[in-house]
């Protein structure tokens, strides 16, 4: 059996995940995510290095814009195949390619203007990347597929899809090969969650597996407890309050905005927390919220337990999940203390921005953040310590308290990773390294090696392996 593995994205960085698998002239394509990384977005726009048609399936991990976000591409330039991925994958992938492809349409549409305005062209002709309507032609393709069970590819290929524990509906993605009187096994970590999250299953245990891909985001470090994170919560509300202020979250739209939910009603229930009204004011966060509601079946037992007693995260007393921005602007109108979790997460879009000018300048209010900021976004300056940020046009004094929470990390770390490897009950044999910087990556799998002696890779962007 030849086996050829092409690693076309995510590659020594953490953006644009695509694999190739292609055996007996079958080819898959596991991922095929969009750059969002500044310095590799141009990668978006180059052409796939292989017909679009030529792709016989994609298996798709999860709904993050890096795995899914240049299907709407794929499409256009001919595939017709099948895309497989749980159902949760499927519903909270067509929110996330609709915000995408509106986002490549007004960014078409302002360079633009901007050109005009200069007498130039774009070296993309301004076109959008994708349009609203390439994004809609790949639903029809999606074929959702359940945890655990065997899903017949092609002749002598099977997938099997299990709980990744990153966020709704990933999937860590197995394809079984059975050929000339041989089988294989790849395993594609795609990315992986960490043991003891709130809601979701933790990520499922793999047994055996001859080659494996595993990420490496944080390859090269180690998480704050998870354990923490409801005490702080609960102490920053409660100083918050206590000093007549609102609490503002900036998150993002996708498990970290439940995961608040998830940690308040327990505060509430719990009465470590004064009662107080809790706004989710992000159209897309209140759209995933609905798919969260409708797959009760991927929580894990807390949180089913939590259903059985009648209690929600997403739906408890004093939330509201506002939709238009008329509800929006009828916050800033309410007085006593309030929390507002709102997009975007690192600040840089969204209706956060309006929540920011309202508070930033307040002493009494909390800016709390959840998640990574990313260099060169607003946020990164104001939890850098800026005391002047520009927001919406304007200048704005920084006199909020400002707080981050740690721990929220939607990926286990390189001891988590270890562990979850850990599981297999013999070596595989090879394993490749992949969705992390450059350095990660490096570090990771030469800490993976000297732990395990197995043989591990950390293949370049393009590489291409053929194995036996
Ligand atoms: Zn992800």
């Amino acid at each position: 059996m030849q086996i050829k593995l092409r690693f076309l994205g995510a590659a020594q960085n953490v953006t644009g995940s695509r694999h190739m698998l292609e055996v007996n002239g079958t080819r898959l394509l596991v991922d095929c995510g969009l750059y969002q990384e500044r310095q590799f977005k141009e990668r978006n726009w180059e052409p796939f290095d292989f017909p679009a048609s030529s792709i016989d399936a994609v298996l798709l991990t999860h709904a993050h814009l890096d795995h899914c976000g240049l299907l709407p591409k794929l499409v256009k330039e001919g595939f017709a195949g099948p895309v497989y991925c749980t159902a949760a994958t499927a519903e909270i992938a067509r929110i996330i390619l609709l915000d995408s492809a509106r986002l490549q349409e007004e960014d078409a549409e302002y360079k633009r203007k901007r050109h005009e305005r200069e007498g130039r062209k774009g070296p993309h002709g301004d076109v959008p990347l994708y349009t609203t309507a390439d994004a809609e032609a790949c639903f029809p393709l999606f074929k959702p597929v359940k945890y655990r069970q065997p899903v017949p590819i092609a002749d002598g290929i099977v997938a099997q899809f299990c709980e990744a524990g990153h966020v709704l509906g990933s999937a860590v993605i197995k394809v079984g090969l059975q050929f000339d009187g041989e089988s294989r096994s790849v395993l594609f970590s795609g990315d992986l969650g960490r043991p003891d999250g709130p809601i979701i299953r933790d990520p499922s245990v793999v047994e055996d597996a001859d080659y494996i891909l595993v990420e490496s985001t944080y390859g090269d470090r180690v998480h704050g407890k998870r354990a923490e994170i409801a005490g702080k919560i609960a102490q920053v509300v409660n100083e918050t309050a206590q000093a007549g202020g609102n609490i503002v979250v900036p998150s993002f739209a996708l498990e970290r905005s439940q995961e608040i939910l998830y940690y308040v009603n327990e505060l509430l229930l719990e009465k470590a927390i004064p009662p107080l009204m809790v706004f989710l004011d992000s159209p897309m966060a209140g759209a995933i919220t609905k798919v969260f509601r409708h797959h009760p079946e991927l929580y894990d037992k807390e949180m089913t337990e939590f259903m059985r007693n009648g209690q929600s995260p997403f739906a408890f007393h004093g939330l509201k999940i506002t939709e238009t921005s008329k509800e929006s602007k009828a916050i800033n109108t309410i007085r006593g203390t309030i929390m507002v979790i709102a997009g975007s997460g690192m600040c840089t879009g969204g209706r956060v921005k309006h929540h920011l000018v309202n508070n930033i300048e307040r002493p009494e209010s909390t800016v709390m953040f959840v998640g990574y900021q990313a260099i060169g976004t607003l946020g990164r300056r104001i939890v850098d310590g800026e005391k002047e940020v520009r927001i919406l046009g304007e200048n704005r004094q920084v006199r909020a308290r400002i707080e981050q929470i740690h721990g929220f990390s939607a990926h286990a770390d390189k001891e988590e990773i270890v562990t979850w490897l850990g599981t297999l009950k013999k070596a595989p044999r090879r394993v490749f390294v992949v969705h992390g910087e450059a350095e990660s990556a490096q570090s990771f799998g030469a800490y993976l090696q000297e732990k395990t002696g197995w043989n591990v890779m950390v293949p370049a962007f393009k590489d291409e392996v053929v194995l036996d």
